[in-house]
């Protein structure tokens, strides 16, 4: 779900997207942090991370943060062993996981919409989407009570957001290979766009490239509205 339509931040609003993911050098799970906060926690900052946010915050990782064993600091819902609070930079969600296994998913297979009010293209996408990551998807959402045209695809019917962590509001780093099979695989799927991780792919305008170079949004404020927690996918 993303609720960010009637959300419009002006010129003059341009709001960092602190405490939110990104993801660091050796794709390391990181959060978006001011250097100092990032350094006072043990961490590492690297520049270009977080491309909507001022220079004095960047992406922020600690690789190890169990003393000496195997810890490192991820979102929560991505790790795959037992977690630890306060040994993390960035918000409660960052902890101290146990395992080196990115702990991605693990849900039961999601409820489809019928094809109606939801279009047959879109129900077909989030099978395709669901089948080809198994686990991965923990809840769809197709349509939203408003009328068709409007302001989303959803209100028509034809866009489906796949919940990806473990809650709407909880960050995760799992959509990435979901957005990009969904960018892939554009053909079979009548993919008209997808947002994953506050940046956009758009087949009409947009060469085939990894995520991280995707066009950047503005922060729209939350990490549902900038996309942390699920992808969204708009269907032709
Ligand atoms: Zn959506």
């Amino acid at each position: 779900m993303h609720f960010n339509t009637f959300i419009l931040f002006t010129a003059t609003a341009v709001m960092a997207a602190v405490n939110e993911p990104c993801i660091g050098s050796g794709g390391r799970a990181g959060v978006c942090l001011t250097t100092s906060a990032c350094s006072s926690s043990g961490g590492v900052s690297i520049s270009g991370a977080c491309p909507s946010d001022p220079s004095n915050v960047k992406c922020c990782t600690k690789a190890s943060c169990a003393n000496g064993s195997a810890g490192n600091c991820r979102w929560a819902s991505d790790c795959g062993g037992g977690t630890k609070a306060g040994l993390c930079p960035g918000p409660a969600q960052m902890k101290c996981c146990s395992s080196a296994v990115t702990g991605f998913g693990g849900y039961k297979a999601p409820a489809f919409p019928g094809v109606g009010a939801c279009k047959a293209v879109a129900v077909s996408g989030a099978k395709q989407v669901v089948k080809a990551f198994p686990g991965r998807v923990r809840q769809i959402y197709c349509t939203r009570d408003c009328a068709c045209p409007g302001t989303s695809d959803h209100c028509c019917g034809k866009a489906i957001d796949f919940m990806c962590s473990d809650g709407g509001g909880v960050p995760t780093l799992s959509g990435r290979q979901i957005a990009e099979w969904v960018m892939n695989n554009r053909a079979a799927l009548k993919l008209k766009y997808v947002i994953w991780g506050q940046r956009i792919w758009n087949p009409s305008s947009d060469g085939v490239k990894p995520w991280t170079s995707w066009r950047a949004m503005e922060d729209r404020g939350d990490i549902t509205q900038n996309h942390w927690d699920h992808v969204h996918v708009s269907f032709k």
